[in-house]
C-alpha cells in the first residue's frame, strides 16, 4: 500500500500473516497489546504477543445465566462475542492505590501511586465496547471533575476494532444503536470473513495513526464483491441479535413505574450478588478503603470497585438508603436506562449482554423492561391476576 495514500474509510484486504505483522508493528511502536485470549474456560482480555494467543477456532454460547466455550468447525480468530471482562479493567482498574504512608524512625514518608502506565493497544474491541469506553470517558473526564488516573490510563490508547458478524445469544447492540459495526472512535477496524475456500480480513483506518500503521502492512484494496460480502454479514448480524430492547419512551417508562409491583417480583430472584455491575463495561461505582499494617508503620488508601447492589453502598447516617433488593434492582436499571441520560446525556447501557449472561439466576434486563411495558398495557384485573 502506498504510504502517502489517504486511506481513512477505505477498505483493504489482508491475510492472517498480515495480522501477525500488525501485532509486530504495534510492539515495535512501543504499544502493550491486549486482546482476547482463552483463560480458565472463558475468553478474557490479556496481553497478547501473536495471533496464536487469540481464541482460534473457539466460540462462546451465551444465554441468561449461562456461558460455555465450544470448538468451532473453522479456524476463525474472532468467532465469539464478549466475555466477562471488559476494557474497563485497563483504564479503571478494580483496585487503584491513592496513597501509601510509611513511618520510619519518627519520620513519615508519603508514597504516591506510580503514573507510569503502559501505552495500550486494545486489539479486538467490539463496537458496543467502543461505545462503553465513550460512556466512561463522559463519566470520568466529561466535566470539571476529571479523574486523573482514568485520564492517564486512557491517554494514547490505540483501538483496533473487530466488527461482529456473529452476535451472541444475549447481545442487543442493534437495539441500542451501538453495533454490530464500529462506526467511529477506532484507529483500525477489522471484519473477518471465513468462507469454505478462503479466510481473510477487511481492514479500514479510522485515524491518521491507523493509516500510518496500515501503511506498514501488505494489503490490496478490497473489491466491491468483498465489501458487499462484509456488509451482508453485518446486516445479517444486526437482524439476528440474541435479544432486543424497545427503547421507545424508556426514560419516562422507568420514571413512571418507580412504584410498579413488578420490582418485588424481580427481587424474589435477585441475589444482590453484584455480578451484573462487575461485568458491566460502563458501571463505575467505587468505594475508598483505608488499611494499616499490623505493626502500625504503614497505611494506605485504595479505591476499589463497588456495586449499588450491596447494602453498604448506600449506607449513610446509620442506615442504608436502599435497604431492600427491589429498591436496589430498581435503582440499577433506572440509572442505566433513564437517569444516566439526564446525568451524562447518553444511555448507560450499550447492549453487550454481559449482565444477562453472568447473572447467576438469569435476570434479563431486556425482559424486565418488556415486563414493565406489558404491565402498562394490562387492565387492573389482568395485573391482579398476574401477581
Ligand atoms: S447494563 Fe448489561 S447489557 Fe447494558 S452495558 Fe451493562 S452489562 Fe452490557
Ligand atoms: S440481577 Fe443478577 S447479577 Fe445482578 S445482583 Fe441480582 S442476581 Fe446478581
Amino acid at each position: 500500500m502506498n504510504k502517502d495514500a489517504s486511506t481513512t474509510g477505505e477498505q483493504f484486504r489482508i491475510t492472517q500473516d498480515q495480522l501477525q505483522k500488525l501485532l509486530d508493528v504495534l510492539r515495535d511502536q512501543g504499544y502493550e497489546t491486549v486482546g482476547p485470549t482463552v483463560r480458565e474456560g472463558v475468553i478474557t482480555y490479556d496481553q497478547i504477543d501473536g495471533v496464536e494467543d487469540l481464541p482460534i477456532g473457539w466460540t462462546d454460547e451465551q444465554e441468561p445465566g449461562k456461558y460455555r466455550l465450544k470448538k468451532r468447525s473453522d479456524k476463525a480468530l474472532f468467532g465469539y462475542v464478549v466475555g466477562p471482562h471488559s476494557w474497563k479493567k485497563f483504564v479503571y482498574p478494580p483496585r487503584q492505590l491513592l496513597w501509601r504512608m510509611h513511618r520510619d524512625n519518627g519520620t513519615q514518608k508519603l508514597e504516591e501511586p506510580s503514573e507510569d502506565y503502559p501505552r495500550y493497544a486494545f486489539f479486538g474491541v467490539r463496537s458496543c465496547e467502543i461505545q462503553a469506553l465513550a460512556v466512561q470517558d463522559k463519566v470520568f473526564m466529561g466535566s470539571d471533575y476529571r479523574d486523573r488516573y482514568y485520564a492517564l490510563r486512557r491517554k494514547d490508547n490505540l483501538i483496533i476494532a473487530v466488527n461482529c458478524v456473529e452476535p451472541g445469544g444475549t447481545c442487543f447492540c442493534a437495539s441500542m444503536d451501538t453495533g454490530p459495526k464500529a462506526r467511529k472512535a477506532f484507529d483500525l477496524a477489522l471484519t473477518e470473513i471465513v468462507e469454505k475456500d478462503q479466510h481473510y480480513f477487511l481492514i479500514e483506518s479510522g485515524s491518521d495513526i491507523g493509516t500510518d500503521i496500515l501503511s506498514e502492512l501488505k494489503s490490496d484494496p478490497a473489491t466491491d464483491k468483498q465489501i458487499a460480502r462484509a456488509d451482508e454479514l453485518l446486516e445479517k448480524a444486526a437482524r439476528n441479535m440474541g435479544r432486543q430492547l424497545d427503547t421507545t419512551d424508556i426514560k419516562d417508562l422507568l420514571y413512571r413505574n418507580a412504584e410498579n409491583r413488578h420490582w418485588e417480583q424481580v427481587a424474589k430472584r435477585c441475589l444482590s450478588c453484584s455480578n451484573c455491575t462487575m461485568v458491566c463495561p460502563t458501571c463505575f461505582c467505587s468505594t475508598v478503603e483505608d488499611t494499616t499494617d499490623l505493626t502500625g508503620t504503614s497505611a494506605e488508601r485504595v479505591r476499589r470497585w463497588d456495586s449499588c447492589f450491596t447494602l453498604e453502598f448506600s449506607y449513610i447516617h446509620g442506615g442504608a438508603v436502599r435497604p431492600s433488593e427491589h429498591t436496589r434492582y430498581r435503582h440499577w436499571i433506572t440509572h442505566k436506562l433513564a437517569s444516566w441520560q439526564d446525568q451524562f446525556g447518553t444511555s448507560g447501557c450499550v447492549g453487550c449482554g454481559r449482565c444477562i449472561t453472568w447473572c447467576p439466576v438469569g435476570i434479563d434486563i431486556t425482559e424486565e423492561i418488556k415486563s414493565l411495558q406489558d404491565s402498562e398495557s394490562l387492565t387492573s384485573d389482568e395485573a391482579k391476576a398476574k401477581e
